[in-house]
C-alpha cells in the first residue's frame, strides 16, 4: 500500500478492499479519469464518461457505484434495468457545465430558434435509423452527455442525440444527415466542444452563432449548421494561447495535447486535441523521453505522468486546481456507501423518473448504435 497516504487513509482504502470483497460480482465500482488516486485505485474500471455509459449498459451488477458526478450517475440508471441500483458517493457531486443550460432555457430557446429560422421539429419522427426524406429541413438537438436527464429526455422527444468528446464527430454527421442540407444542430451546452468539432468537420465558424440563454443569438441564425450554447467547462476554460507559447519556448520539441473543451484559440495552437481517453493513448503512443504538456484535469495529468516516468509530462496550467466537483467524491464517501450497501441499504441512490427515462434512453441508445 502506498506509505505516502495517512494512517486514517490508509485504513480507509484497506476497509474498501474488504467491502468489495464480500460485496463480489454484485457491486461493480466506475471511475471517471478525473478521481483522485485514493479513489481510481479502486475502479473495476477507469474511463471517460462515454467508456463509462457503455460499461453500466453492459453490467449485470446489482450495485454500481459511480465515482463521478450526478449527470453520468444518471445516464448509468437510465442505461440499466430497474433492479440494478446506480450509486453515487458524494449526492452533492454535480457538473457547473450541466448546469449552464436547463429545460426551461433550452425549450424557451427552441421555439425562438424554430420561429426564427423556419426549421422544423423533429419531435419524434427521427427513430434509430430514420432519415426523414421529405425534404423538410430540420432543427436537431445534439446534447453533451455533461447535461441532466430532462435534458436527454427533450432531445430524444425532439428526434436528437447524445454525445460525449470522443464521439462528437460522428454524432454531429448524423445529425446532419437528418436535418438536411439547409437545416442545423441546436448543441448544447458546451459551446467549446460544439464549435471545435465544427471547425474541425470544416464549418466555418460565421455558420456557428453562440445563443446566449434569455438573450439570443451572437450572429445571423438563418442558414446556420451548428447553434451553440453558451456554456463551458470553468476547468478547461483556463487553458489559454500563452500557457502553450510558455511551454513551447521552454521545449520547442515538445507535444501540447489538450481537451476540446478547451477554447478553440487553445485547441489551434495545440498538436492535438482529444477525449480524455484519446489523450491517454495520445500520450502512451509518445517516444520515451517526449516532452509533454497536457490541458485537462489535474489528477488525470498527475496520474499520466506518474505512469509515464519515461516522459517529461505537465500540466498546461500550472496553477491549475482539480475539477471541485470531481473531488467531492472522498474515498471516506465511497466506503460508507459501501458500508451501507452490506448492511442492506441502498444510499444515495440516484434514480431517474420513468417520465423522462422513455426520451433520454432513446437519446443515449442512438448515441450507443452509433461507431465513433
Ligand atoms: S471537468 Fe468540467 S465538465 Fe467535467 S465535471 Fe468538472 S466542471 Fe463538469
Amino acid at each position: 500500500m502506498d506509505t505516502s497516504i495517512s494512517p486514517e487513509e490508509q485504513a480507509i482504502a484497506k476497509r474498501i478492499t474488504e467491502l468489495k470483497k464480500i460485496l463480489g460480482s454484485e457491486l461493480m465500482v466506475l471511475g471517471h479519469h478525473y478521481q483522485r488516486d485514493s479513489i481510481v485505485m479502486h475502479a473495476d474500471f477507469i474511463g471517460d464518461s462515454f467508456m463509462l455509459s457503455q460499461k453500466a449498459a453492459d453490467s449485470d451488477a446489482k450495485y454500481i457505484v459511480f465515482c463521478g458526478v450526478h449527470f453520468m450517475a444518471e445516464s448509468a440508471d437510465i442505461l440499466t434495468d430497474d433492479d440494478q441500483h446506480v450509486i453515487l458517493p458524494n449526492l452533492r457531486a454535480g457538473c457547473s457545465m450541466a448546469d449552464m443550460a436547463t429545460l426551461p432555457d433550452v425549450e424557451s430557446a427552441w421555439a425562438d430558434i424554430l420561429a426564427e429560422t423556419g426549421l422544423h421539429d423533429p419531435v419524434d419522427k427521427t427513430a434509430p435509423g430514420d432519415i426523414p426524406t421529405d425534404g423538410k429541413s430540420y432543427l436537431i438537438p445534439v446534447t453533451y452527455m455533461n447535461s441532466s436527464a430532462d435534458l436527454k429526455d427533450f432531445v430524444g422527444r425532439h428526434g436528437g442525440i447524445v454525445c460525449t468528446s470522443s464521439n462528437a464527430t460522428g454524432i454531429l454527421n448524423w445529425a446532419f444527415d437528418r436535418a438536411g442540407p439547409e437545416g442545423a444542430v441546436l448543441f448544447f451546452p458546451d459551446q467549446h466542444l460544439g464549435r471545435n468539432t465544427g471547425l474541425s468537420m470544416g464549418i466555418d465558424e460565421s455558420k456557428m452563432p453562440t445563443w446566449v440563454p434569455k438573450i439570443g443569438s451572437d450572429k445571423e441564425l438563418t442558414g446556420a449548421r451548428i447553434i451553440l450554447w453558451h456554456g463551458f467547462c470553468s476547468v478547461h476554460k483556463r487553458f489559454t494561447v500563452e500557457q502553450v507559447g510558455d511551454f513551447r519556448r521552454k521545449y520547442p520539441e515538445g507535444h501540447v495535447i489538450v481537451h476540446p473543451e478547451c477554447p478553440k484559440e487553445t485547441v489551434e495552437v495545440s498538436d492535438a486535441n482529444g477525449s480524455t481517453q484519446f489523450i491517454k493513448n495520445y500520450v502512451e503512443a509518445l517516444p520515451s523521453g517526449s516532452k509533454i504538456a497536457i490541458g485537462t484535469e489535474i489528477n488525470m495529468v498527475a496520474r499520466l505522468a506518474d505512469s509515464h516516468p519515461d516522459k517529461h509530462i505537465e500540466c498546461l496550467d500550472d496553477k491549475i486546481c482539480p475539477c471541485s466537483t470531481m473531488y467531492m467524491i472522498h474515498p471516506a464517501y465511497l466506503m460508507d456507501v459501501l458500508e451501507k450497501i452490506v448492511e442492506g441499504e441502498v444510499p444515495n441512490q440516484i434514480v431517474v423518473s420513468k417520465d423522462v427515462q422513455e426520451g433520454s434512453l432513446l437519446a443515449l441508445e442512438r448515441m450507443l448504435s452509433i461507431k465513433k
